[in-house]
């Protein structure tokens, strides 16, 4: 069997540093808000490219938390993808904006700065385009029109840790960007956890004073706060994933070129489009198939695990059914066929190869 993930062996390579970690923790008596997030928040600061990194919860308070420092809440308007995961549009429903759904660009899974152009109404206030399966989505023309237009960037980028577009990495292009470290992200923690990074300093203390009770000195509460913070020991394993992440990012673009190189002719498949000027971190590797379902049963009986990102429009979902087109969307059939493969720093070269051989078997007989 190929797993799709295999958090364990992400462990297991490096588990004396992570165990010395623990250790180094348990006996500081240091549990929140002490010195290993501070380290963690500086070296992720610089890994992004912006001053300020602010640890917290999970990646979806690190959305909700960035639209509410931002004043965004209550009749305001935040254009979000119809196709990413359904934290993109619970962090704007949280903040008391609502979200308004834009379809991905032809040929693309991500939104672009056209699509967005022509959601925008009155009532717009921010944009949060999602760095889909670890690929910019066209972060400059969207900057710029943000720029133009009066709005707040708020880059969704919990799939895009250390993604580039021209050189610049993911989360540098707004004024605010989310990421989370959900155990199953490029740099997870093994456990919950979450940052937001900025250049503004005020919305980085803003941030740093909402996590923690709305206070920045104990028992001073100069604001409305929530607790939502980043654990000493989650900071000290990511401090280690971090180190890390340059090779599995690395060894994440080998598996997808050779995917793409020897998946590129086959029938009925469509691999992903890589946009001018991006360096994806490949947090998922997306085909496209008509016959979806029948390649990933047969591709099961094979012994290669696969999974769908993600099965429905997040419109498509009970809490957001209000908000559903009346007819079939760009989005929709998107859905109906994708299909992500392994892909990730767990799988040996002999791996990759078997889910190729796999992969043209299957397509083969399905023609
Ligand atoms: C994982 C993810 C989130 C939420 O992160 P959590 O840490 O699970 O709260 C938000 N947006 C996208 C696109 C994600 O993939």
């Amino acid at each position: 069997m190929i797993p799709f993930l295999d958090l364990r062996a992400i462990y297991q390579q490096d588990a004396e540093a992570y165990d010395a970690a623990y250790r180094r923790v348990m006996d500081s008596g240091r549990w929140i808000l002490g010195p290993e997030l501070a380290a963690f928040e500086a070296e992720f600061a610089a890994f992004c490219g912006t001053p300020h990194a602010v640890g917290v919860g999970n990646g979806l308070d690190a959305l909700t938390l960035s639209l509410q420092v931002a004043g965004i809440g209550a009749g305001d308007e935040v254009l979000v993808p119809a196709h990413t995961f359904i934290a993109t549009w619970l962090a704007v429903q949280q903040s008391g904006a609502t979200p308004v759904p834009v379809e991905p660009a032809g040929g693309s899974f991500n939104v672009d700065a056209e699509g967005l152009a022509a959601a925008i109404t009155p009532r717009t206030r921010a944009v949060m385009p999602v760095h889909l399966y670890g690929e910019p989505a066209d972060p400059a023309a969207i900057a710029a029109l943000c720029a133009q237009r009066g709005l707040l960037l708020i880059e969704d980028a919990a799939q895009a840790h250390g993604a580039l577009h021209d050189g610049r990495p993911a989360g540098s292009f707004g004024a605010l960007a989310g990421f989370s470290f959900y155990p199953g992200k490029n740099l997870g923690a093994f456990g919950d956890a979450g940052a937001v990074v900025t250049r503004d300093p005020a919305l980085a203390q803003a941030l740093r004073e909402r996590r923690n009770y709305g206070s920045l000195a104990r028992y001073q509460h100069a604001s409305v706060g929530v607790n939502s913070r980043l654990d000493e020991l989650q900071a000290a394993w990511l401090r280690i994933r971090l180190q890390k992440l340059p090779a599995h990012n690395q060894r994440r673009r080998e598996i997808a070129a050779f995917y793409q190189q020897r998946l590129a002719d086959l029938p009925g498949i469509e691999t992903p489009q890589v946009a001018a000027g991006n360096e994806p971190v490949w947090h998922l590797y997306v085909l496209r198939c008509a016959r979806r379902d029948a390649l990933q049963a047969a591709l099961a009986a094979e012994g290669i695990e696969t999974l769908i990102h993600y099965p429905k429009p997040v419109y498509r979902f009970p809490p957001f059914a209000a908000m559903a087109p009346a007819t079939r969307s760009l989005s929709d059939q998107i859905c109906d066929e994708v299909l992500s493969l392994p892909i990730g720093p767990h799988l040996s070269d002999g791996q990759v190869e078997q889910v190729v051989e796999a992969v043209r078997r299957v397509a083969e007989a399905l023609r």
